[in-house]
This record gives structure tokens, sequence and C-alpha cells, in this order.
């Protein structure tokens, strides 16, 4: 039993020959954390497996974390399936609660917007997802442990797709998938890299419309973004 919850050898029996383990059981705390990360290792290995069906109904039973709760659906994400473009932001709205897809509401009409100007249409080439798959409420900012428990769905959503480039929309799509801290500033204008894929950049739509003055930089992104992809394209 202790093997099946990954907690041997850790804890042994007091009676134990010596050298079989640890001389003292491991304390109940640390046992607990280990066997979380094991069984935290174990659920990441099992989404790295799943397929586009299988992933999608592992997401839309999800009850891993605390959102959930709070929310009407998850958000899976939607788009092409083999797009070379994927666009990342930070969680459901309270229209794409309703709605069930991802940046349907204000900052989604600004999104295509931004595509259009370079020349993309949602789900043309095109695929866009969130950080997490559910709503936080008030539309607060997803927390680490929330996030920690939703990205192995969007890293698989990457490792299906195979983007050529992904657009970070905002810092906590950017510092979420570069996993560490960072002003949105200070990542801006670099050619980041998500685990062979290059990542670009860029203000959150919703961010722009508070701040529309900010837009011309957003447009230096996108640029920078097509030119990139042209780059790319020419490698083969
Ligand atoms: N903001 C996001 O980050 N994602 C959405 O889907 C909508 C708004």
């Amino acid at each position: 039993m202790l093997r099946e919850l990954n907690l041997y050898p850790l804890w042994v029996r007091r009676d134990a020959p010596t050298g079989t383990g640890p001389a003292v059981p491991v304390p109940a705390a640390k046992a607990a954390t280990v066997a979380a990360e094991n069984g935290e290792q174990g659920r990441e290995q099992r989404i790295a497996g799943l397929d586009w069906p299988e992933l999608k109904a592992m997401v839309h039973d999800c009850t891993a974390c605390k959102l959930r709760a709070g929310c009407t659906q998850t958000v899976f994400g939607v788009g092409d399936e083999k797009a070379e473009w994927l666009f990342v932001g930070e969680g459901p709205g309270a229209d794409e609660d309703a709605q069930g897809e991802p940046f349907v509401g204000q900052a989604g009409k600004l999104l295509d917007s931004m595509l259009m100007s370079i020349g993309l249409k949602r789900g043309s080439n095109v695929y866009i997802a969130n950080i997490v798959k559910c709503r936080p409420p008030g539309n607060r900012n997803p927390e680490p442990d929330e996030i920690a428990t939703c990205l192995p769905y969007l890293e698989r959503q990457i490792a299906l797709i195979k983007p050529r480039l992904i657009v970070a929309l905002g810092k906590v799509a950017a510092t979420s998938l570069l996993g560490r801290e960072a002003t949105l500033g200070s990542l801006r204008g670099t050619l980041h890299d998500f685990h062979g894929t290059p990542l670009i950049v860029t203000y959150h739509p919703a961010y722009l419309l508070r701040s529309p003055a900010e837009k011309a930089k957003a447009w230096e992104d996108l640029c920078r973004a097509v030119q990139h992809m042209s780059h790319l394209s020419q490698q083969g």
C-alpha cells in the first residue's frame, strides 16, 4: 500500500532491520508533500500522453483546482488545431465563461482586430487559448497554484498543435509560460523560447482597451511577430 501511495521506502516499520530504509519515519507532513508531488507528476505525465479528444474530455471534467467551483464551464481553446500561430491569454472572463470560447468579449473583439491587422483570422491558421481554463472569480488574476494545476493542459495543447510561434498576451500569460517573474515591458522586444517554440510577448487586449496609447507598441510587437514568422517560413 505504501508503494502504491509512493510513500515506500520513506516510511518503514519501526521493527524493520536497520539499513533497509530511513531509521526515523518521515514526518507525516513531509510524506504527504512527497506523495502530492509524486501524484502531481503522475497527473502531468498522464496529461502529456493524451490525444485531442481525451484532453478535451479531461479539461471538461476537471475539478483539480478551486476555480471550477466558481465558474459556469471550462473554456478549452479554439481554432485551427494545426495552426502556425498560437495566441495565449490569461483566463476566461464573464463572456467567455458564458459562451465557452476564449476572447469573445470586448477584449476578444480587439484581439480579432489585432489578428486582422496582420492578415490573420480566428480559426484559420490561428489557435487561441488561455493559461487557465476556468474563469477566476471577479476576473482576478489566476493564483500560482491554479496556474500550476492548469498549465499541463496548455502544454499538451501546444505539443499537439506544434505552432511555429506563440504570442503571449499580457504579463500573466508571458510569465506563466516562461516560468519566471518579470515586467511586461522587460519581456517585450525579445524573442523568447517555450520548450523550443519561439515566443513573443505583447500587451493583453484588455489592457490596450484601458490604455489605448499603448496600441502603437502592440503594433510594433505584432510586426516583429510577422517578421519572425516569415523568417521561420523561409527556413522551411
Ligand atoms: N481575457 C483573457 O485573457 N482570455 C479570454 O479568453 C478573455 C479575456
